[in-house]
């Protein structure tokens, strides 16, 4: 995706990918920095760990208390890109009363800051472990909005009160493509329902949504916009989206064989 953009808009630039242990990621950021790298992301299980070795972080990272995009100048500062993807994926949709997320990991909490951004004033965070949807509420809280958490299976009862429901779970994630945390019966006809799941592309989930005459949003519209915050991070130029979304369909075609 990020290779196709920098061709596309005449950058000589390269994006290439690492494994990481988690007991060289410091000597990993610093060698990074030494050869003069613009930036990098980082992804499970590097977002919280990396920003002890940042020098800065922008609200997004701050908020959110993860980083997932690192842009090396000066200084190294740490982003969030993940809720601009998810404000961008739902940058059209009507701010109703309540919204729902599923799940209360890292994506969730990205999500959370950004219906917030959004303007919804109540939230409701359903998760399988309800000590982590409590903490999650607690840390959206704390950016004014209202938050209940539930546990997952509350989920289907809450759910008819909510203008937008928003999966960050990888509940319907292949293999498990027949898995989904809702049923067409428990979403409402007038809702958005965003599954960040991206493999498949049309989940479980979307289609339980459709079939209620709600309105579906792939997670890979987040995958997409994330990416193109960050490459204008990194370069200074505008993400050429269009490119960047087209070749992500088609490594998820190539992946899936
Ligand atoms: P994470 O931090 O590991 O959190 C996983 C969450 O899913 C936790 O709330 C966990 O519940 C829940 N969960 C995991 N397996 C489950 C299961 N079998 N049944 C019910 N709940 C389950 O992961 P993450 O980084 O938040 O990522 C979550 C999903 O979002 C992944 O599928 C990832 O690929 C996707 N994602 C997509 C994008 C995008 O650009 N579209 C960006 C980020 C993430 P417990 O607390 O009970 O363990």
């Amino acid at each position: 995706m990020h290779n196709a953009a920098f061709r596309a808009v005449g950058l000589n630039y390269v994006y290439l990918a690492f494994d990481v242990k988690p007991e060289a990621l410091e000597h990993a950021v610093k060698g990074l920095r030494a050869v003069g790298a613009a930036g990098f992301n980082v992804t499970i299980p590097h977002k919280v760990e990396v920003m002890r070795f940042l020098d800065e972080l922008d609200k997004s990272a701050e908020t959110t208390g993860a980083v997932n995009t690192v842009v090396i100048e000066d200084s190294l500062k740490g982003y969030n890109t993940d809720v601009y993807g998810v404000e961008e994926a739902l940058r059209d949709v009507r701010i109703g009363d309540y919204a729902m997320i599923i799940g209360a990991g890292g994506a969730a909490r990205a999500s959370g800051v950004a219906l917030t951004n959004l303007g919804f004033r109540k939230i409701i965070v359903a998760n399988r472990t309800l000590s982590k949807a409590r903490a999650l509420a607690e840390r959206l809280r704390r950016l004014g909005v209202e938050v209940e958490a539930v546990g997952l299976g509350e989920a289907g009862v809450h759910a008819e009160k909510c203008s937008l429901i928003v999966n960050a779970t990888p509940i319907g994630m292949t293999p498990n493509v027949d898995e989904t945390p809702l049923k067409s019966s428990e979403i409402p006809g007038d809702a958005v329902v965003l599954d960040l799941v991206y493999n498949p592309i049309r989940t479980r989930l979307l289609q339980e949504a459709e079939r209620a005459g709600a309105q579906a949003v792939s997670g890979l519209e987040v995958l997409v916009y994330q990416g193109a915050r960050a490459f204008k991070l990194w370069t200074g130029v505008e993400a050429p989206v269009e490119v960047m979304r087209s070749e992500a369909l088609k490594a998820l075609k190539r992946w899936r064989g």
